[in-house]
């Protein structure tokens, strides 16, 4: 489907020059991308394809060296994520803010259920959420049930396309009705795609808000899939390690123990989170099966 300028939405099949221009991909065209269309009414056909800005990609599970384009030209990336009922641990928002930075898309990070917590885990969160604010990482506390932090969402879901992640049973469809009840997702219930495991094909579905924007939701995803990244590589892509690297005393420095190294430093000063930087040691360690899953 196409939707035009003037909202209308149209089905289109693809023009047969695509299926080889992009080999490597599994599909041509991906949701999120701005296409021209030619043709006429019931024989629509999509015949360009506009530069995407960004794109999040899928490695198939087998080895053909094929990747699945699952959406295109993303505004932002957000997360909703849960301190209980369930817990978001903090090395999943790392690993999802890693692959954000990785495909090149900026990050939101939504704390839901925040009428579940008591005053010292009140204050253990807003903690937490200093820690991404000072990366970079816009950040909201929100409850459906209080109506808390809703409108401050709404404002970074204006006119943006987002595509929105987090666990089942956070509060993605609750959040989403609760700015839109015109949407009317299913709560609480968990996809098919979910149950039947891995092998199941990755989509993406775009909704548009009435505030103006789209969602875009990847049934069966829990956050970006599998990335592949160098171990040297890995601390340029946690901003606030960043500005640091240079100042280690060696150029190969991995920040584990080696003598002056700037990011072993800055954690001892107090100027890196040790969440952090604990989730940087689980990644580099690659110490179980799900390193660089997000
Ligand atoms: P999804 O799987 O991420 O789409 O999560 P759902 O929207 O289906 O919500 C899962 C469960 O959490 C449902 O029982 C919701 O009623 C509940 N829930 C959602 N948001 C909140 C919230 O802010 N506070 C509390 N206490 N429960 C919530
Ligand atoms: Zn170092």
């Amino acid at each position: 489907m196409a939707e035009l300028d003037n909202g209308e939405m149209i089905a289109c099949r693809v023009k047969g020059k695509f299926r080889q221009r992009n080999l490597r991909s599994t599909n041509p065209v991906a949701v999120g991308d701005w296409v021209g269309i030619e043709g006429a009414e019931g024989e629509w056909m999509i015949s360009e394809i506009e530069e995407r800005y960004n794109y999040i990609v899928r490695k198939s599970v087998n080895l053909s060296h094929e990747s699945h384009i699952i959406a295109s030209n993303l505004d932002k990336a957000i997360l909703v994520a849960t301190m209980k009922s369930p817990t978001t641990f903090p090395t999943f928002i790392d690993r999802f803010c890693l692959a954000a930075e990785i495909f090149h898309i900026p990050v939101a990070i939504v704390f839901n259920k925040v009428d579940l917590l008591d005053r010292d885990e009140r204050h253990v969160l807003s903690d937490f959420m200093t820690t991404y604010s000072h990366i970079g990482y816009e950040t909201i506390a929100c409850s459906v049930i209080t109506g808390e932090g809703l409108d401050q969402l709404s404002a970074i879901l204006k006119d943006q396309i987002s595509l929105l992640s987090g666990h089942s049973g956070v509060g993605k469809s609750s959040l989403i009705n609760a700015i839109d009840p015109r949407m009317n997702l299913r709560i609480g219930e968990v996809s098919a795609a979910h149950r039947t495991g891995q092998h199941t094909t990755t989509f993406a579905e775009m909704h548009r808000l009435a505030i103006g924007g789209y969602i875009v939701d990847t049934p069966g995803i829990r956050g970006f899939g599998m990335v592949d990244i160098n171990k040297e590589e890995l601390a340029g892509y946690f901003p606030e390690m960043r500005s640091l690297l240079p100042n280690c005393k060696f150029y190969n420095c991995l920040h584990i123990n080696e003598p002056g190294c700037a990011v072993k430093k800055a954690l001892d000063d107090g100027f890196l989170s040790p969440t952090r930087y604990n989730s940087y040691l689980s990644m580099f360690n690659n110490d179980n099966e799900e390193t660089y899953r997000t």
